[in-house]
């Protein structure tokens, strides 16, 4: 991953670089951002960079410093996340083919995989589903953080540094969270450690004060806007829809762009629940509370997140904050006639019932329940006058 195939982000790309340039690197980051944002990437293009043996300066006015060369040995093993002395760690669980004492290495042919397919942008949901466990919840385990002392105890294979990633630092089990301290305290000489985040409130605080916190801002319009014009041909009016879409993710353009799909892939989902709930059909509340307790844990939750973005927009309507509606076609529409029933007299309600709910779920409350609950307490909601 060559820096400049990741969108945005200039200024810290550079920051990220002047370290390496100016042998200034701190052994342990926590890049923290949003859910499907570019953390993945620039860490993995950062390691790229510091283990490229052919590092490109730019001395003309380019966005950027310098970058890897893309072509030397090292390069060529990070193309395919498999330099030797790049190391990734991830949360996972048992599954069919390893039924105890489930392991990162276990997993490195579906992660290489992953990473290839996503782009780098991969979540945890798409990654619990990528090695089918939509239904539990993956973590760091004490045989990972044994793992990560093992390995940096040996020496590098070829570059100097040798780099750990951890991804999704949260899912860090608690009986490991020792293990991984003491090394991030004492680390060995040349050992970069970057730790990946999506929620501080999430992360235990001495793993906090033992990092050096590289935050990740939501990407501007302007940038999602300008790599599609450079990389893309598309109408201004399709470049609208993706960027309001996108929302400050990068993300949620590829599916739009791939397969031309408009919509996010709740929309149908969300409007039908907020429909039942409307009617009173408690009959196929049930039946759709069903059926989306079978789509796994991490897709609710999106799915809640998602209905709580749409209430968010409803209440702009309502409020006659036209401008701050990010919408366009089916869904627009939507928003439009459904502000007549969510507004500010009652979106707070809704959203606070959409947050209790994606909470439950992530804290293992039965789906079809927590689902069908929600249903009731929106519909009784849409009951008062
Ligand atoms: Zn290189």
């Amino acid at each position: 991953m060559l820096f400049k195939e990741i969108v945005g982000h200039k200024e810290l790309k550079n920051r990220l670089i002047n370290t390496v340039l100016k042998q200034r690197i701190s052994h342990a980051q926590l890049f923290l951002g949003a859910e499907g944002s570019e953390k993945l990437a620039l860490a993995i293009a950062y390691a790229q960079f510091i283990s490229c043996s052919n590092k490109q300066i730019y001395n003309d006015n380019s966005e950027l410093l310098a970058d890897s060369c893309g072509n030397c040995p090292s390069c060529i093993k990070y193309q395919k996340y498999a330099h030797p002395d790049l190391h990734f760690i991830f949360p996972v669980a048992t599954t069919k083919s390893v039924s105890s004492k489930p392991m990162s290495s276990h997993f490195l042919p579906e992660w290489r995989e992953a990473l290839s397919q996503s782009n780098c942008y991969l979540t945890l949901n798409e990654w619990y589903a990528k090695i089918g466990i939509e239904n539990k919840q993956g973590r760091i385990g004490v045989d990972d953080a044994n793992q990560v002392i093992k390995t940096l105890a040996l020496r590098a294979y070829e570059g100097e540094y040798k780099v750990m990633i951890i991804w999704m630092v949260e899912k860090l089990y608690h009986s490991a969270a020792p293990k991984l301290l003491k090394i991030l305290e004492e680390p060995p000489p040349k050992t970069l450690f970057i730790l990946l985040a999506e929620d501080t409130n999430l992360i235990l605080k001495t793993i906090l004060s033992r990092t050096q916190l590289v935050k990740l801002l939501p990407l501007p319009d302007e940038d999602v806007r300008d790599y599609l014009h450079k990389n893309f041909q598309v109408s201004e009016d399709k470049i609208d829809a993706i960027v309001n879409l996108a929302d400050g993710n990068f993300k949620n353009v590829f599916p739009i762009l791939s397969n031309e799909v408009e919509e996010n892939p709740y929309f149908d989902s969300f409007r039908e629940m907020m429909l039942l709930s409307y009617r009173r059909d408690f009959i196929n509340m049930r039946n759709k509370a069903d059926k989306l307790s079978k789509i796994g844990r991490e897709n609710i939750k999106q799915l809640l997140q998602y209905g709580m973005r749409i209430v968010r927009m409803c209440l702009y309507q309502d409020l006659g904050n036209t401008e701050l509606v990010k919408s366009s076609g089916a869904e627009l529409e939507f928003i439009q006639k459904f502000s007549r029933f969510v507004h500010k007299d009652n979106a707070e309600q809704i959203n606070e019932i959409l947050n209790d709910a994606s909470f439950h779920i992530a804290r293992n409350v039965n789906p079809k329940i927590t689902l069908m609950d929600t249903m009731l307490k929106i519909a009784l909601i849409f009951t008062k006058k």
